[in-house]
This record gives C-alpha cells, structure tokens and sequence, in this order.
C-alpha cells in the first residue's frame, strides 16, 4: 500500500515526540491497527505516543497546519471500528500517558492521564475505601480516555450513571492544538456552555482528551446478589419498580437474561453453571450494595420475599458468599463469552422499559422470517432500558451485517429507540445514524464538527 503522507510533517512529528514517541513500518504493533471487532487493519504510515499534553497539542498544531488526519486510540477495545486508522491516517496512542496524579479522599476525586486503564482506576480507589464505579468486561484493556470519549456505560448505570456523570474536570487538545484546560475538582460550576460534554462520548471527533479529574464515591460495605427466575416481561418490569422502591440507592444492578440466552450461557460457556432450571422465561440478577452490611442483607432478603409472594418471582437463588456472588456474576457475564457456534454480532440498543417485551418477541419473530435457523440470544442492562443481542444466521454470518443491522434498527426506529445505547456510531453504525437522531440533530452536530475540527482531520468519517 502506498501512502501519502508529506514526508517533512513525519519528521516534524518524530521530532517533536523524540525516538521513543514514535513507531514505524513493522515496528508498530498489530494492535495499534487491528480493532476488537478485527473489521479493519490497516497499518497506518506513523505511529505517535506522545508523553505529554503538550506533546499532543504540537501533534495536533502541525497536522492541522498540514491537512494530516489523526485517530487517537485508548486501549483499542471498542465494538464499533472507530479507534483503528484509515487509510493515510496517522495513530495517535495516548499509551504513555498513563499517570494517576492524584487521589483527593476529602473532594473524593481522582486525576489521571487519559491513558491510565480502567482496572488500575478501580483498583487506586478501592485501595483507598472509594470506589470508581464504572465498570465493564474489558477492564483490564481499556483506558479511562476511551471511556469517556465513548461515554462507556456497563453494569452500575442504574445507581452511578455513565461516564459522562463520573467526571467532574477534564482537558482536551481542539484539532488545532489549543489546550482547552477544565481541570478542577467543583461539582457545581455553571458558569456557561459545560465544554467538557463537547468531549465525551463525540468519540475522538472534536478533541483529544489527554488528563481528567473523576469523580469517586464511597466504598460500599456489603453486596447482596440474586437471580430470579420470571415468567413474563410485565413482572420483570414489575419486579424492577418493586426493587427500586424497596432497596431505594442500594439498588446497583438490575440484569436480565432472555431465556434463549441463559440457554446458551448454560451449553456454550463451559466454565460456567447455572444454578436455576432453564424452564424460566427471564433470568434477572438483582445486586444490591450498601453501607450497613447487616440491615442491607435482611432488607435485601425481604424485598425478594414480598416480590415472591407478589408473584413475581418464580424461583430464586439468593449468594452468601463471595464466591456464590462471583458465580451468579459468571452467568450474567458469560452472556458475552459464547463460544462455538461461530461469529456473532453484538448490538446494544436501547429502548423504553415499556416496549421491552414486546421488542424481544417482534425482533426474533422479524429476524426468524429471514433466517430461520438463527442463533441469537438478548439480555441487558435493563434497569437502563439497554438490550445486547447476539446473533448468528449462519457461515455468512458477517458479510450480512446490514442486512441484519437493518431488521434490528428498524424496529429500533418505530419504537423511538437508540440504536447506540453505549458502544457509539464509530464506523459500523453510520448508515443507520439517522434512524435515531433526526435530520435537525444530524446537522446540529455536523455544524459542531466543522467549527471545531474546519479541516477534518480528527477521526474522519467517524459518527457520519
Ligand atoms: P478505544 O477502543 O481505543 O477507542 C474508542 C473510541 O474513543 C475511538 O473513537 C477512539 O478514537 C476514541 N479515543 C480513545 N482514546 C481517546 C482519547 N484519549 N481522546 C479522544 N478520543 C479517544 N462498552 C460499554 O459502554 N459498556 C460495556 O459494558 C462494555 N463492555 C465491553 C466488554 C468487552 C469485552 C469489550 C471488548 C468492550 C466493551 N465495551 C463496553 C466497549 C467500550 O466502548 C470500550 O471497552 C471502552 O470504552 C473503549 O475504551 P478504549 O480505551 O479501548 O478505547
Ligand atoms: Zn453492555
């Protein structure tokens, strides 16, 4: 492959990162360019790994000066292709700036370099009785810059909220290398547009995020999980209005399995076992976590007990031990480790709890009609309205993407639903962007684009 990129701007670059901010050639590794999803690899001409912020503005002053595109890139973890470069982008990886600067007990704050990972975020704090409560399954991978920037969600969103509500400063460089500095510790400041929202979740579109100050809480003391088994979607729903009263704040994750997916987590995931019969219509793991480990523990078995004798709950099993809380955790969480049956798409709509059940049934019903002999299994977050499908139709499994991402999101848009709930648009959602944002919508946040990033030269063709 041939490149085109001005041979004087690579070595302005290599210059203003020195010899161990830059790679070339077969020295950069596959990572930098192959994606989680493996969609794309192409091995981009340069890559940079600045070591600082001001290194990241002088990147950026001289790519803009140059017309150069840049795809910053955390821990290359993310479902929608958008961190892994384009033909003649260049990568920009903020994987030397790594740095926890500062662990503030009193304001209950953390500040830290974009590219610090996320388990090394929750293992600092809970070193110290405080929790960091974003979490995902690939903590260990991805950096608290590629969190923010997607607006990553995960299984606490119910209590804490997403990212987006975890961080209370941050800095980014603009594409023209101007350091746009919020870094402070106030929980209140409104004093005009919050710009650091311009930078979260627009998916390294209008700035690089390079340092953020997060917000922490305090370190729960007890943890109670069940998962019950429910017959129908009305007492899911039912059961979470009746969680949400009983456990009030302590509620921090209401999950729920589709019975076709605790099939598949119970005869696909071996390392895992069920402990309720598969006869059940909806599996959901309910956690509570508090600061009164003895109240929390009998307020928790109750309200399991009225909603039981409410009927709403079928069967359940209550864990009273760690390892019993890991092992429930398992079940939830091998819904994403399905193995054997063959490549299968992920998506991660979101949708009123209303609809919910009637989507399951429609968007198996719509997808059965094209592809009978379909794999596919739903579950989600969803005390925030948040459904994952997996799917496979078959060995064609992946040159159908759009044919199947059409028969998802267009259910998706009678609903008036988001066919992102947390992964974001990247490049494998742009065609459909427009099921879920209106044209108005669309053209407001192309307008942002081009008066922050005039050239275009930060993640082009990313979001639309
Ligand atoms: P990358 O993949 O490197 O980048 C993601 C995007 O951010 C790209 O557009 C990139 O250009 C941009 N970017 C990265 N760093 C910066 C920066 N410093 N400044 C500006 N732009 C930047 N997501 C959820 O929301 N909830 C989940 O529960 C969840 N579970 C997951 C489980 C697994 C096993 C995996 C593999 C992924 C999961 N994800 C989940 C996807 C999630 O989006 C990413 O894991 C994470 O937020 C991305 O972080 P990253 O550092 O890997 O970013
Ligand atoms: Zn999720």
């Amino acid at each position: 492959m041939t490149f085109h990129v001005d041979t004087d701007l690579m070595d302005q670059l290599k210059a203003i990162v020195g010899p161990a901010g830059f790679r070339e050639g077969e020295d950069i590794d596959l990572k930098n360019y192959k994606d989680w999803m493996g969609a794309r690899s192409i091995c981009p001409p340069l890559l940079l790994r600045p070591a600082s912020t001001q290194q990241v503005s002088a990147i950026l002053k001289a790519c803009h000066a140059s017309g150069q595109a840049v795809a910053p890139q955390g821990g290359m973890t993310g479902l929608v292709s958008a961190a892994a470069p384009q033909e003649n982008e260049i990568a920009l990886s903020l994987e030397r700036m790594k740095q926890v600067i500062e662990v503030d007990p009193v304001t209950a704050t953390m500040t830290v370099e974009a590219g610090v990972e996320l388990q090394t975020i929750q293992e600092q704090a809970d070193s110290l009785d405080l929790l960091f409560p974003l979490d995902l399954g690939a903590r260990g991978s991805c950096t608290i810059g590629g969190n923010l920037s997607t607006n990553a969600g995960g299984n606490r969103v119910i209590r804490y909220g997403m990212t987006r509500e975890l961080v209370v400063g941050l800095e980014a460089v603009l594409p023209d290398g101007t350091i746009i500095d919020s870094m402070h510790k106030l929980r209140k400041n409104n004093t005009g547009y919050d710009l650091k929202q311009l930078f979260i979740g627009s998916e390294g579109t209008l700035g690089i995020i390079t340092r953020a100050v997060l917000k922490l809480a305090p370190k729960p003391s007890s943890q109670s999980v069940a998962l019950c088994g429910v017959e129908n979607f009305d007492k899911v729903s039912a059961l979470l209005v009746r969680m949400q009263s009983a456990l009030g704040a302590n509620l921090t994750a209401f999950e729920v399995l589709w019975n076709n997916t605790y099939v598949l987590v119970d005869e696909k995931v071996p390392h895992v076992t069920v402990p309720l019969g598969a006869g059940h219509a909806y599996y959901v793991l309910v956690e509570s976590m508090g600061s009164n480990a003895e109240n929390d523990a009998e307020l928790f078995v109750d309200a399991l007990g009225e909603a039981s004798e409410q009927g709403l709950v079928v069967d359940a099993v209550i864990a009273d031990s760690d390892t019993k809380i890991g092992s429930l955790w398992a079940v939830r969480d091998g819904a994403a480790e399905v193995m054997g049956i063959g490549f299968m798409h992920a998506y991660d709509v979101s949708l009123d709890i209303a609809d919910m059940g009637y989507f399951g049934e429609e968007v198996e019903r719509r997808l059965r009609e094209v592809w009978p002999d379909a794999v596919m299994g739903l579950f989600g977050h969803i005390g925030d309205g948040n459904v994952h499908i997996i799917i496979n139709v078959g060995p064609d499994t992946k040159s159908l993407h759009l044919q199947i991402d059409e028969v998802i999101y267009r259910l998706i848009q009678e609903l008036n639903g988001s066919i992102s709930a947390e992964h974001g648009i990247g490049v494998m959602k742009k065609p459909f962007l427009g099921y879920s944002k209106s044209e108005a919508e669309v053209t407001l946040m192309k307008s942002l684009k081009q008066a922050i990033d005039p050239k275009g030269i930060l993640n082009p063709g990313r979001i639309f």
